[in-house]
């Protein structure tokens, strides 16, 4: 997957939260997101996954640039998977549910086929027995599980993920990290923010720096988190891996 940005930026009131001149990357499976808190990983996450619109610049994706126009951005972001840290599950409804209805609500799939379609990815992700129970007969890890299920339901273009992992216990950072991990074997390209350094050198084969708005740096995870790396991005590094 080819990621290319231009004169991008961004700016919330006199904040601004982007300003990246030029950024190119290619990648196959993974590519991460790290950088200090306020940094703007989150915003280009949005922008993007077509939630945000840049005030200037472009921003292209294999190639395409975003769309601008709003009903071009609806049909673009129906083609993308989102998970954010917060599992935004409909409290009401059973994760079968969940799952279901945005395709029959969004992709126009009828109840059958969602109800299908659910079922088969819940038990491919081995949550059958959660099927139908609602998020708060769920624990954290479950939950996440389910919002990534439901994301990968739709068969998107690629997903793109806020630290999914951030608001979970350890025991259930890793039940999410081994999913993410089958989804990068079975090919669905991912664009990941995330603290978690360990799974990051390990799944991504790319990973951008972001600090101050902008992207200063990206390399192979090897290199990455490797000596050659910039001196902020190891000063960075060997903070979040103090106690690790
Ligand atoms: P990160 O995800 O790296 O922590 P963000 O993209 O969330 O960074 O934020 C970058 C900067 O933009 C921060 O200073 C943040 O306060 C600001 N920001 C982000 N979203 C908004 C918003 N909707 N309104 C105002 N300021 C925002
Ligand atoms: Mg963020």
């Amino acid at each position: 997957m080819k990621l290319e940005i231009r004169n991008l930026t961004k700016t919330f009131g006199d904040h601004r939260a982007l300003d990246i001149p030029q950024f190119q990357c290619e990648f196959t499976r993974c590519l991460a997101l790290v950088g200090p808190s306020g940094g703007g990983k989150s915003t280009l996450l949005r922008i993007i996954g077509g939630l945000e619109i840049p005030d200037a610049g472009t921003l292209s994706v294999q190639g395409t640039s975003l769309p601008r126009r709003e009903i071009q951005l609806r049909a673009y972001r129906r083609e993308i998977g989102f998970v954010f840290q917060g599992f935004n599950l409909f409290p009401h409804l059973t994760a079968q549910q969940n799952v279901s209805l945005p395709l029959t609500e969004v992709h126009g799939v009828s109840a059958q086929e969602a109800q299908e379609r659910a079922d088969q990815v819940l038990e491919r992700f081995g949550l059958s027995v959660h099927a139908k129970k609602t998020p708060g007969q769920l624990s954290g890890g479950q939950r996440q599980r389910v919002a990534i299920a439901r994301a990968v339901a739709i068969q998107p273009r690629f997903l793109l993920l806020d630290e999914p992992t951030s608001a979970l216990d350890p025991e259930m950072t890793v039940e999410v990290l081994d999913l993410l991990e089958e989804l990068r074997e079975q090919g669905v390209a991912l664009i990941l923010v995330t603290h978690e350094i360990g799974f990051a050198r390990h799944a991504a084969d790319q990973v951008a720096w972001v600090a101050d708005g902008n992207i200063a740096h990206c390399a192979s995870a090897e290199a990455f988190f490797g000596e050659s790396s910039p001196a902020p991005v190891r000063r960075f590094l060997a903070k979040t891996l103090k106690f690790n």
